[in-house]
């Protein structure tokens, strides 16, 4: 396999850089769909978490509501009946300054009563712990207190609309009883099992279902699932009733869910950008990618100009491979070369650059005789029986003549079959084509090996050219090849020529064909036709296709 110094570096990054930006479409969506997935499985299990961690809350926290509901009823029962005990054992039962003083008394050390009052035995109110009563009142119920006896159990409408329980039992045979009144809002949970204000629906009724209070309003069961506690108390037969919609216990937890929204887009960021950005080691199946890229036309020719350097003359051009990827990234051959060499895909190459060279530079060429266009041809296609047919198809119906062609092997390859490549470049030789060894002075096979292969052209290497005037040796190479080649009739072309100096030097060592970046680099086509036009304008009609190519060549262009 050929190795490339100096471009082989450059060239790699290119193509890994290539063949990253096309993975990176897929790697994206990939990237996506594994982050999502990832990130997805947490998410389901959380929200699974939280509607069960709501479905228990509320039950619990109805359940709890109820509870403290009945207990509440309870101690507020409990703390009227032992005030209206204590007075019915002191005999209270009249409208005396002195009975009034035990009531006012009474009523003040008992907490959730707000009025003791005498009644008459059609319970309607004689006097107050204050005096007379305060406004009219209507009873709106009454009932017999189960869990303590003796005791009735009205509900009471004050003249202000307020509703008030009242508790009354009789003091011994006196016709007069003594009540007291507690607001119904006290039978009611006023807070939340978890402190705040009390949010859902609460009711409490009597033991024979006369509605002692409620609060809240009712969630409706047709919006949504409802949690509903009934609690019944043992003592005095109260029914308590909460009802809290789930979607007011949800939106309580509504934080907890966009928590988990909030770590699930995390999460799938995190591995997307992972993904994405975690350097991807090697291309899924470079071949395959080749392939699909020759087939989509992908591979350009590029041309290198090469320069008469005693007259200034264009003498024609040496084909250079790039890779032009849909995104526009441009890799060089050094990236891709080697692989192709390694596989049969350098043949489909190769013919694909040839006839993309006939279609686009195949007119102007073939109007130049004088220009000569050169094809760099793996050592491999050397022992491919069928090149020579490929080479005389292609170029037999193009402008372009065999005698413009030049085919050139590396000296780099090693030739594995020797007789038989020495036959192929016969064939070729015969169609009219030119052959050049390229690096020469870089491979292992020895020149003078090389040369028994019977060629046309050497083309002696940048290494050479590099050190021409600093290094004896190189020097001496020089001219040694420049003296075998003029024995030989071959021509010489130097390569990698940039700058003057080298110019000045090849020219006086009797090198007259050079390329290199000193007068151009490889061209785009639409470049080089530019250029081949702008030397060599063809004349109208009469002008003779054998002309010399005019002009010199703007060497510092
Ligand atoms: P090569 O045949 O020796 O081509 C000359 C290389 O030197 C080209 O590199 C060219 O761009 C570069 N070059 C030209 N002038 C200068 C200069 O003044 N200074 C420097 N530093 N470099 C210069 P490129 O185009 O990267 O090609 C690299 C190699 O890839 C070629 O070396 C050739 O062996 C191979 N290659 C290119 N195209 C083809 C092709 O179609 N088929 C085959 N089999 N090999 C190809
Ligand atoms: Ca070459
Ligand atoms: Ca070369």
């Amino acid at each position: 396999m050929a190795h490339y110094p100096g471009t082989r570096k450059g060239s790699l990054a290119g193509v890994e850089m290539g063949f990253f930006v096309r993975a990176v479409s897929r790697r994206n969506i990939f990237a996506i769909v594994v982050g999502a997935l990832l990130a997805g499985v947490p998410l389901i299990g959380f929200n699974f978490w939280l509607e069960n961690l709501i479905d228990r809350q509320g039950e619990a926290e109805v359940g709890t509501s109820g509870r403290r509901a009945i207990a509440l009823a309870e101690a507020r029962v409990k703390d009227a009946v032992g005030a209206l005990d204590g007075l019915a054992a002191r005999g209270v039962d009249s409208c005396d300054p002195a009975h009034i003083e035990a009531m006012r008394y009474a009523a003040f050390i008992t907490i959730p009563v707000k009025e003791i009052a005498v009644v008459g035995p059609d319970a309607e109110t004689l006097c107050t712990h204050l005096g007379l009563p305060l406004g009219e009142r209507t009873m709106l119920s009454s009932e017999l207190l189960v869990g303590a006896a003796g005791y009735w159990f009205d509900i009471i409408k004050l003249a202000t609309g307020e509703h008030m329980v009242r508790l009354r039992r009789q003091v011994g045979a006196s016709p007069n009883a003594v009540a007291a009144l507690v607001p119904t809002t006290l039978f009611l949970p006023q807070v939340s099992t978890r402190g705040g204000p009390f949010s859902g629906y609460a009711r409490i009724t009597t033991r024979q279902g006369t509605v002692i209070g409620e609060v809240g309003g009712r969630p409706r069961e047709d919006v949504g699932p409802n949690f509903v506690a009934d609690t019944k108390s043992d003592m005095f037969g109260f029914d308590v009733e909460i009802v809290n919609s789930r979607t007011r216990i949800a939106a309580e937890h509504a934080d907890l869910k966009w928590f988990g929204f909030f770590a699930a887009g995390v999460i799938m960021m995190f591995v997307t950008g992972l993904i994405v950005l975690l350097p991807q080691r090697s291309p899924r199946n470079p071949v395959a990618e080749i392939e699909k890229a020759i087939e989509a036309g992908e591979f350009v020719p590029y041309y290198q100009p090469i320069v008469d350097i005693s007259t200034g003359k264009l003498r024609g051009a040496e084909v250079l491979v790039r890779w032009r990827k849909p995104d526009g990234t441009l890799v060089l051959p050094g990236a891709f070369i080697p692989l192709m060499e390694s596989s049969d895909l350098i043949h489909d190459l190769t013919r694909h650059l040839m006839q993309k060279v006939c279609i686009e530079a195949g007119p102007a060429i073939g109007r130049r005789l004088d220009l000569k266009i050169s094809f760099n041809f793996a050592g491999k296609l050397f022992s491919e029986p069928t090149i020579v047919k490929d080479v005389r198809d292609i170029f037999a119906n193009s402008p372009i003549r065999f005698s413009q062609v030049v085919l050139e092997v590396t000296e780099r390859d090693p030739i594995e079959n020797f007789t038989e490549t020495r036959q192929i470049i016969a064939a070729l030789q015969g169609l009219g084509v030119r052959i050049a060894i390229d690096d020469v002075g870089t491979g292992h096979s020895g020149l003078s090996y090389m040369l028994k292969l019977g060629v046309d052209i050497i083309k002696i290497d940048k290494m050479f050219v590099d050190a021409i005037g600093t290094d004896r040796n190189s020097t001496t190479i020089v001219e040694t090849l420049v003296d075998l080649a003029r024995n030989m009739r071959m021509d010489v072309v130097a390569e990698g020529v940039e700058n003057f100096e080298q110019v000045m030097h090849l020219r006086t060592l009797g090198v007259r064909l050079a390329q290199g970046y000193v007068f151009a680099p490889p061209l785009p086509g639409s470049s080089f036709l530019q250029l081949v036009e702008a030397i060599d304008p063809l004349q109208p009609a009469t002008t003779d296709s054998t002309a010399s190519s005019g002009e010199r060549l703007k060497v510092s262009a």
